[in-house]
């Protein structure tokens, strides 16, 4: 007897559904190695001598090890990553190297020195320089390494970008803690299917939906901000802040947790102010990041109130800073932040 297809019975697959199971296993694997090294090697000796070495490694490791999953299973698809393997590849590098090669081995486990640079050099794309693939990856394998290497918050930060947009964010969390769980989150977003909060050590793809808060009046917001004044202008957020009447203190910590903090109503405002009018945000340090708070129900625009240009390379040539809110108040915020330094 013939079998006839009874579309009921077809199970509706989600949208990038398999991108999503990638992504997330491999920011997990990625998180597993930078844990590792922050507990090992961010001693009070390192801190005090200010070595970053520590997180050179980190960050190498963990963009092979995510790069490495992306080329497993989309072997296409381009990565533009923070890091690039040329300087690592030098004679005067060889500690540095075989600390990345066996790191990233621990989770590769047959990974060679080649492997590694290899996977490392995967990351090198840049879309302006050579053509604007249709689809890529943005990583930033170790976002925030001042929070690093003070023993704070950093995240892994991995979004699919697909013409000029981001449709994907896999944003790992290590040390933020979970809001019913041990420390460690990982925060997923797909394109108009919201934002999950997952546990950075679990297993699959389940979460708990995050939504931004219901704060309705920017007086009552709390906003976030960069720990390094270098990043944001912190003097200039305190006068928008005074402003918009905002009293509470401004929480700073450091990353694209902040997004993270938005997303789940820890803040509802981050504002990253420029601090000087040449510089050019990086397209890793805001695609996860963004995504997961668009999906919570946020707004995400740079400081004019403009949406964020991903299709111009690696860097968001045509926007200046970030804000982002819950939504509810964003063009008071862009009309007090333009007040100030518009
Ligand atoms: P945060 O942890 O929010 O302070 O941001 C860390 C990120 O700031 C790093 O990934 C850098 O790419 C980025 N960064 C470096 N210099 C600047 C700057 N002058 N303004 C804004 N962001 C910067
Ligand atoms: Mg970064």
């Amino acid at each position: 007897m013939q079998h006839t297809l009874d579309p009921s019975d077809t199970v509706p697959t989600m949208p990038y559904e398999n991108e999503l199971k990638v992504a997330v296993q491999a920011v997990r694997d990625a998180a597993i190695v930078c844990r590792k090294v922050q507990a090992a090697l961010v001693t009070a000796e390192t801190l005090e001598k200010k070595d970053k070495s520590p997180v050179t490694v980190a960050d190498f490791a963990s963009q092979a090890v995510v790069c490495k999953a992306l080329a497993d299973a989309f072997g296409d698809d381009r990565v533009v990553g923070e890091e690039g393997a040329g300087d690592l590849r030098g004679e005067a590098n060889t500690p540095l190297r075989d600390q990345v090669v066996s790191h990233t081995a621990e989770i590769v486990h047959d990974a060679s020195e080649e492997d590694v640079l290899h996977w490392i050099d995967r990351g090198g794309y840049d879309p302006a320089k050579e053509g604007a693939a249709r689809r890529y990856w943005t990583l930033d394998p170790i976002d925030g390494t001042k929070g690093f290497l003070r023993g704070q918050q950093y995240a892994i930060a991995l979004a699919l970008i697909e013409d000029g947009k981001v449709v994907l964010g896999a944003l790992g969390c290590p040390n933020l803690q979970h809001t019913d769980g041990p420390d460690g989150c990982l925060f997923t977003a797909v394109r108009g299917e919201g934002a999950k909060m997952l546990a950075i050590d679990g297993e699959g793809v389940e979460g708990t939906a995050v939504t931004v808060d219901e704060v309705m009046q920017a007086s009552d917001a709390k906003f976030c901000e960069s720990v390094e004044s270098g990043h944001s202008n912190q003097g200039d957020s305190a006068t928008i802040a005074t402003i918009l009447g905002i009293t509470a203190d401004p929480y700073r910590i450091d990353s694209q947790c902040k997004y993270a903090a938005v997303s789940r109503g820890d803040a509802s405002i981050y504002l990253r102010l420029p601090t000087r009018a040449d510089y050019q945000e990086k397209i890793w340090d805001h695609g996860a990041g963004s995504i997961v708070v668009e999906e919570a129900g946020g707004t995400v625009t740079d400081v004019a109130g403009n949406a964020l240009d991903f299709s111009l390379g690696r860097t968001l040539a045509n926007n200046r800073g970030i804000i982002a809110t819950n939504g509810r108040f964003h063009d008071e915020v862009v009309s007090a932040v333009q007040s100030v330094i518009g």
